[in-house]
C-alpha cells in the first residue's frame, strides 16, 4: 500500500480529521538513520504527527516538531510541508533497546523529561514557535496536550510504529482528531466512545487498514465527506548549494583548518545522511566569493 494522508470534515461539521499511513516513509527513515527499534519508535511517530501537522499549514508554509528531552534519546526533529514531504532524526539514532513492563518499546523513558516545540515556517523567514512541557513522553499524547494549550482545539492524537523482530518497519501512521467549535454534547461523547475502543493504531495499519477506514473506525456513527488526498514521502531538502552555506556559517578558520589537515571538508547531512565534500580549491573559491560580496556591501 502506497503512503498516503486524508483529511476530512463530517458532514454535520462538527469534527474535522486527518489519518496517514505513513510506513515507508517511516521504513525510508529507519534506513537512512540506521535507528535502533525504539529510536524508530519514536522518529516514526514524529515524522507521522508532522505530516498530520504539515497538511494543515497553508500551501508554501511548513510545520516542525521538535522534542528535547533528558532521556538517551537526546532530541527528536521532525519537519513537514503542505506537499507531504518530511524528513526527520534523531540525535542518538543508537539508543538501547528500551522495553516497558508490558514488554512494549518504551518511548516515553527513551525521550524522558522535557519539551515539545511546534514551529512554523511561513516563508519570508518569519518563525512562529510555541512549546509545552512533555506530559507522557509518548509523543501522541504531548501533541494532544499542545493543541489543547497552545492552540485552544480539543483533540486526540494516536500516532504508532510497529517494529519488526528483524529491526524493519511492519507498520506506521497516524491520526488526528478535531473538535470544532460547533460540537454538541452527544458528538463528544460518542467520539470518546469511539476512541476508548482503539487500541492500537499501528497494528490497525498492520491488518490492512487505510487512512479512510482508520477514520470510519474513528468516526463511527458520523458521515465525514474526504476534503484532500496526499501522498506522502520521505523527502530531504539538502544540497551542495545549501551546505555552502553552512560551511560559510561554520567560519572560514575553522573551515580552511580542517582542510589542511584532511584535504578536504565533509558536510553530512543530518536528515538524510548524504556527505557532501569539498576539497581545498573549492573552498578557498567559496570564501574568496564571500570576501568579495562583503566587501561590495
Ligand atoms: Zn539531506
Amino acid at each position: 500500500m502506497k503512503d498516503y494522508l486524508i483529511r476530512v470534515m463530517t458532514t454535520n461539521k462538527e469534527i474535522r480529521a486527518l489519518a496517514v499511513n505513513s510506513t515507508q516513509v517511516v521504513s525510508n527513515a529507519q534506513q537512512a538513520h540506521a535507528t535502533t527499534p525504539v529510536a524508530t519508535a519514536a522518529l516514526g511517530r514524529a515524522l507521522s504527527a508532522a505530516l498530520l501537522m504539515g497538511s494543515m499549514v497553508k500551501t508554501g508554509h511548513e510545520t516542525g516538531l521538535k522534542i528535547i528531552g533528558d532521556g538517551p534519546l537526546q532530541k527528536i526533529i521532525a519537519e513537514a510541508n503542505h506537499y507531504g514531504e518530511v524528513r526527520g532524526y534523531v540525535a542518538n539514532p543508537e539508543v538501547d533497546f528500551i522495553t516497558n513492563q508490558a514488554g512494549k518499546l518504551d518511548v516515553a523513558r527513551a525521550i524522558g523529561e522535557g519539551e515539545l516545540f511546534v514551529y512554523k515556517n511561513m516563508g519570508l523567514k518569519e518563525e512562529y514557535e510555541s512549546s509545552v512541557p512533555l506530559v507522557s513522553g509518548e509523543i501522541g499524547e504531548d501533541i494532544t496536550y499542545y493543541f489543547s494549550k497552545s492552540e485552544q482545539t480539543p483533540a486526540a492524537v494516536a500516532l504508532g510504529v510497529l517494529v519488526d523482530t528483524d529491526c524493519s518497519v511492519k507498520a506506521a501512521g497516524g491520526f488526528i482528531i478535531q473538535l470544532l467549535p460547533e460540537a454538541s454534547e452527544e458528538t463528544i461523547e460518542q467520539l470518546e466512545k469511539n476512541l476508548a475502543e482503539i487500541k492500537s493504531v499501528s497494528k490497525l495499519i498492520d491488518q490492512g487498514l487505510s487512512p479512510e477506514e482508520l477514520l470510519e473506525k474513528v468516526l463511527t456513527g458520523f458521515k465525514f465527506r474526504v476534503l484532500a488526498e496526499r501522498e506522502v514521502a520521505y523527502q530531504c531538502k539538502c544540497d551542495r548549494e545549501r551546505t555552502k552555506s553552512l560551511l560559510v556559517s561554520l567560519g572560514q578558520q575553522e573551515i580552511e583548518e580542517i582542510v589542511a589537515q584532511e584535504g578536504q571538508v565533509e558536510i553530512r547531512c543530518h536528515f538524510c545522511g548524504e556527505v557532501y565534500s569539498f576539497e581545498e580549491a573549492e573552498v578557498e573559491e567559496l570564501f574568496t566569493k564571500v570576501k568579495s560580496m562583503n566587501q561590495l556591501d
